[in-house]
C-alpha cells in the first residue's frame, strides 16, 4: 500500500493553508484504521489507536509549497506570490493548476521568449515579478468567470512516475511521502492493537508546516504527548553539485534520525531519545542515518517547545531535489521509515525509559 499511498498523495492539491484535498484523503484513510479521528480548527487531522497512558505522536505535514493568486490584470494575466520555500527558478515555463471555488483551472507560467531578450537578460534567472500565469483568458472578466479569485492556491502540475532502482519522482513528496508512511504505519499498527497495552499512538497529519510549523504547534498542545516524531523528508548530497562532507545523507541508506538541524537553532534532539531510537533501529535491524543538518527544520522543533517541553525528533526519508516538482526518493527508504516507526511503537518501553515515564506518575 505504501507506494499506492505515495502515488495518490503526491497527485493531490494542498498548498499551505489550503490542504483540503490532501486532508480529505488522509482523514478517510485514518478513519478506516483508527479508534478515533478528529480534525481541529486549523485543519490538522488527528487519529488515535490505543488508550494507554503513554502517548506517542507521529506527525507528517500535508501541506506543500506553491503559489497563490495575487492580482489579475485587465488582459487576464495572473500575478502570483509564492508560499513557502519555492525556488523561483523552478517556476519558469511550468504547467500549473489553480484550485478555485468552481473547480480546477489549468494554465501556464509564461515569460518573455529568449528571441527578444537582450544578451545580458538571457544569462540571468527571470525574477518572480516578471512571471505570470496565462489561463487562456482574454480579459479580467473571463478570469473571474472561470472562478479564479485573489487568494486561490496554485501548484505546478507534475505527474508522479517511477524510475529504475525503486526510485519515485513527483511533486510534493515533501511531505506527502511522510503522509504515505503515516498511513501505511496506521494500517499496520491497527493489526497489532492487542500489543499496545500501555500506550496510545497518535497519527497526525499537520497543516502549514512549510510556512512556520503552525499546525504542529497547536496539535502538540492538544495531544500533549510524552514523546513525538515528525515524519518528514531531508535533502541528500548524493548527486552532482553537493559535496559528501557537506550533506552525507544518501538515497537508499535508510531514514535519517535528526540529532541537530538548523545549526541548532532548529532542533537539538534529547540525547536519551536519540540513543533509544538507535537502540531500537539496531535491535530490529532497520538501516538509519544520523543527521546533523545545517539548514531547514521540521515540525519536531515546534513540538519540542510545546507546553513544558516534549522530547521529539524527526525521522526523515532522504529526498533528492527537495522543493522542486521532481523530488526523488527510493521506495526502500520509505519502507524502512515505516519499519523504524513500527519498531518505535513495539519497543515503546525503551522510549518510556528514555523520557523518564513512570506509569501512574506522569
Ligand atoms: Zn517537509
Amino acid at each position: 500500500m505504501l507506494k499506492e499511498y505515495m502515488m495518490k498523495l503526491s497527485s493531490l492539491h494542498g498548498v499551505s493553508g489550503r490542504e483540503h484535498e490532501a486532508r480529505e484523503f488522509v482523514r478517510e484513510e485514518l478513519s478506516r484504521y483508527c479508534d478515533e479521528v478528529s480534525v481541529d480548527a486549523l485543519g490538522n487531522v488527528i487519529g488515535r489507536i490505543g488508550d494507554g497512558d503513554f502517548k506517542i505522536m507521529f506527525a507528517a505535514h500535508m501541506d506543500e509549497i506553491g503559489m497563490v493568486v495575487r492580482f489579475v490584470d485587465k488582459d487576464g494575466f495572473i500575478r502570483f506570490t509564492t508560499i513557502g520555500g519555492v525556488f523561483e527558478q523552478n517556476l519558469l515555463a511550468r504547467k500549473v493548476v489553480i484550485r478555485t471555488s468552481k473547480g480546477k483551472v489549468y494554465g501556464v507560467i509564461g515569460s518573455k521568449p529568449p528571441h527578444i531578450m537582450k544578451e545580458e537578460e538571457r544569462k540571468k534567472p527571470v525574477p518572480l515579478e516578471e512571471l505570470f500565469i496565462d489561463v487562456g483568458a482574454r480579459s479580467r472578466e473571463e478570469v473571474e468567470k472561470m472562478g479564479i479569485r485573489v487568494g486561490d492556491p496554485v501548484v505546478i502540475v507534475s505527474e508522479i512516475f517511477e524510475l529504475p532502482n525503486g526510485r519515485i519522482v513527483g511533486k510534493a513528496l515533501d511531505d506527502r511521502a511522510g503522509c504515505a508512511v503515516l498511513l501505511e504505519l496506521v494500517r499496520r499498527v491497527s493489526k497489532m492493537k492487542s500489543q499496545l497495552k500501555d500506550i496510545s499512538v497518535y497519527f497526525v497529519a499537520t497543516v502549514q508546516e512549510e510556512v512556520g510549523l503552525k499546525g504542529a504547534r497547536v496539535v502538540a498542545f492538544k495531544i500533549n504527548p510524552h514523546v513525538a516524531f515528525a515524519i518528514d523528508v531531508c535533502p541528500t548530497g548524493d548527486h552532482p553539485g553537493v559535496k559528501e562532507e557537506d550533506v552525507p545523507v544518501k538515497l537508499g541508506k535508510g531514514p535519517t534520525v535528526t540529532v541537530v538541524d538548523g545549526k541548532g537553532y532548529g532542533l537539538i534532539a534529547p540525547e536519551n531519545l536519540i540513543q533509544a531510537v538507535i537502540k531500537i533501529a539496531e535491535k530490529k535491524k532497520v538501516p538509519y542515518q544520523l543527521e546533523v543538518a545545517e539548514g531547514g527544520t521540521t515540525d519536531a522543533t515546534i513540538i519540542s517547545l510545546t507546553r513544558e517541553g516534549i522530547p521529539a525528533t524527526a525521522i526523515s526519508i532522504p529526498l533528492r531535489y527537495v522543493h522542486s516538482p521532481v523530488e526523488m526518493l527510493a521506495i526502500e527508504d520509505a519502507e524502512n521509515t515505516v519499519k523504524l516507526c513500527e519498531a518505535i511503537i513495539t519497543e515503546a518501553s525503551l522510549l518510556m525509559d528514555a523520557v523518564n515515564f513512570r506509569k501512574g506518575k506522569n
